[in-house]
């Protein structure tokens, strides 16, 4: 045997034991043999650099260094799940998938929520070619090195692979893995770290990869993004796993909701066994056309649903009521709690909402309260311990003027906040709505974070977003930890950032109600942001989708004269104030008042591209047949009672070739 084929060989022989090892836990040699065997490849391969492999499995231990994580946009976007709680939540959900699909036959597949840091890999002809973290779902960071030193991840697959496609997981910690790593902390002197959740999540980042490679982290597997050639999530799941990914065995396939309740009370109670943690169960709709037929609302895919454990709950003491304004002015509650350790996070302040829940609740300063840790970061009260209170508590009484400015505050009929109305004066309003204007989102402004944009407003450098397009390199320099470097990066970010597009900036404007979603709509119908800073509440409320709260904020934003001198100034810095000449292309009104369902597979179009086409043509895309819709666009299996219902209420029924034409 020549050199290439004794590292061939060995190269072979150890993703072979590796698999078996992590994945499989059914080891075949022993660990010296393994040893033995990886030293002998690493010593062939420094004898022959000219047979270097990046996916060779001497690499897993690491020692490349990262210094910034690149970030990339994914192909596919990585969702939330949306969340239930109780058997009517997953009956509901039913439902709704029902009146989509056309009541069909629908199978469910049942999985494990593993509680970890989400990442996608992807894969080209069979080998691992990048990891990027979830990030905001769009984007996120490169972490391919440190990625390659987990044990669980093949860096080559085997079997009937498809040549290039994306597979979705959790990186993780076991249980066991992440006591022993703070065993060996404590025994080092350092601090134990405080959960597996975050320190996995933590890991991904490290710049040095071979510190990853020593953490006990394992990636289990549970999607393919796009197309993949297979029909089905379970068997998606089982054919992942024979390419060599660590996929658990505990999905399970589910015939009705009564079924998918029996998985949920059964993990319930089990989940305590796993080696693992998971907040609940995941289940999806196994058949993938239906997926694709379901598709996605703004945040989570329409055809999987988390069902989350009931969480833990603790007992502690509230000891100050603290109150905080946000960048609208609205002001929050916040109870300052005595520390206490819950589900492995130490929680010291909960947020209170709003006056009501502190009327509804009762609660007040000095109680012992139950705090509980749902799905979101901040832990919420459930309620107080009337037991403990001291005979000698008073009521709460909730603040009148703005703990920041002084204002008096207000409250408007039907509103649950408290806000302060004093908009242009009110400190953290102003630095909120230049942190926002700057977000990843919006302006997404580089070299510049929150904690500077304090400073400048400090020191009086910028009193709104506007100011931000004038500020020079002289002016800041002075200030501290302000190097020159990062006044030029800071200068240079806010220049970049006159090329984002007008929906962003139209985002970024912080107008009340005028989110991501709503800010993209108005660009589209507009056009310009003198055709939408003139535009009546009528020809706001005729664009699909915005009410009446929506139309009157934005008409009351644009009758402010200092907003329209902002506006006023931000155009004449250069920013995007209109769609670019490649956004109004392929742009019409030609299905203009139309209402569009689009169901089953099309051959010459992809569903989304579909619905994109009627959009961009002025049309609208509904989910399901009802006497407003114009059209239903009928591909192959399309769901009969789709069909049935349509010719039922005479709603024209057209061929792809035939919308097509349309446009
Ligand atoms: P959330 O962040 O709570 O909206 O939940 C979505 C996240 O759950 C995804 O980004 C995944 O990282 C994670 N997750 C864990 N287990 C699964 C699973 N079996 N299927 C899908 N997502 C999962
Ligand atoms: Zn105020």
């Amino acid at each position: 045997m020549n050199a290439k084929e004794q590292i061939e060989t060995l190269r072979k022989a150890l993703r072979e034991h590796n698999h078996n090892y992590y994945v499989l836990d059914n080891p075949t040699i022993t660990d010296y043999d393994f040893d033995m065997k990886l030293k002998e490849l690493q010593e062939l391969e420094a004898a022959h650099p000219e047979f270097h492999d990046p996916n060779s499995p001497t690499l897993r231990v690491g020692g490349e260094v990262t210094k910034n994580f690149v970030t990339v946009t994914h192909e596919h976007r990585m969702y939330s799940l949306d969340n239930s709680y109780s058997k009517e939540d997953l009956e509901d959900w039913e439902k709704r998938i029902q009146k989509i699909l056309g009541n069909v036959p629908v199978e469910f597949v049942c999985e494990l929520k593993y509680d970890g840091a989400s990442i996608s890999l992807s894969y080209e002809n069979g080998e691992l070619s990048k990891a990027v973290t979830r990030g905001d779902g769009f984007q996120g960071d490169e972490v391919t090195t440190n990625i390659k030193t987990i044990p669980t991840i093949p860096l080559k697959l085997k079997g009937d692979y498809p040549e290039k496609f994306d597979i979705r997981g959790e990186i993780i910690l076991t249980l066991e893995g992440f006591a022993k790593m703070n065993q060996e902390r404590v025994a080092n002197g350092e601090e134990p770290y405080m959960n597996p959740r975050n320190t996995a999540s933590g890991s991904l980042k490290l710049q040095d990869s071979a510190l990853v490679a020593k953490r006990p982290l394992e990636c289990l597997l549970y999607s393919i993004a796009g197309a993949s050639g297979l029909t089905t999530q379970f068997e998606v799941l089982e054919k992942t796993r024979s390419w060599g990914f660590k996929v658990p065995p505990v999905a399970q396939l589910c015939k009705s909701i009564k079924e998918v309740l029996d998985f949920v009370a059964y993990w319930d109670v089990h989940r305590h066994d796993l080696p693992y943690e998971t907040d609940g169960v995941v289940i999806k709709i196994n058949n993938l056309q239906h997926q694709e037929e379901l598709g996605y609302t703004a945040k989570a895919p329409r055809w999987a649903m988390a069902y989350k454990f009931k969480a833990e709950q603790v007992s502690t003491v509230l000891n100050e009521i603290t109150y905080q304004v946000g960048r609208t002015g609205a002001i929050t509650p916040v109870a300052n709690l005595q520390a206490v350790l819950l589900a492995g996070t130490t929680v010291k302040r909960a947020s209170l909402h709003n006056a009501d829940q502190i009327a509804k609740l009762d609660v007040r300063e000095g109680d012992t309260v139950f705090v509980e840790k749902g799905g979101e970061i901040i832990p919420k009260i459930i309620a107080v311990d009337f037991s403990k209170r001291s005979t000698e508590s008073t009521p709460t009484v909730y603040i009148s003027q703005c703990p920041e400015c002084g204002t008096h505050l207000v409250r408007k009929e039907g509103e649950a906040q408290h806000f302060c109305p004093n908009e242009t004066g009110c400190p953290p309003q102003i630095t909120g709505r230049i942190q926002h204007f700057i977000s990843r989102k919006a302006m997404d402004i580089e070299g510049l974070g929150g904690e500077t944009v304090e400073l400048l407003f400090n020191e009086g450098l910028v009193k709104n977003y506007a100011d931000l397009y004038t500020l020079t390199t002289e002016q800041l320099i002075p200030l501290e930890r302000m190097a020159e470097k990062s006044a030029e990066n800071l200068v240079n970010g806010v220049a970049a950032s006159k090329q984002i597009p007008f929906e962003r900036v139209l985002f970024a404007l912080g107008i009340r109600y005028v989110g991501e979603t709503v800010a993209k709509k108005l660009a589209k119908a507009f056009k310009t942001i003198d055709a939408l800073m003139t535009a009546s509440v009528e020809e706001l409320i005729a664009v699909d989708e915005i009410g009446a709260r929506i139309a009157e904020s934005v008409v009351q934003f644009f009758e402010d004269a200092e907003n329209r001198e902002t506006v006023g100034r931000l155009a004449s810095y250069g920013l995007q104030f209109s769609l670019s000449e490649e956004q109004l292309q392929n742009q019409s009104d030609r299905l203009k008042g139309q209402t569009f369902v689009v169901s089953g597979v099309f051959e010459s179009i992809g569903r989304n591209e579909l619905k994109k086409l009627i959009e961009d043509n002025g049309g609208k895309v509904a989910s399901s047949v009802s006497s407003k819709t114009s059209y239903l666009v009928a591909g192959a299996n399309m769901g009969p009672s789709k069909r049935a219902k349509a010719e039922n209420l005479g709603v024209s029924i057209i061929s792809e070739q035939e919308f097509l034409e349309m446009v």
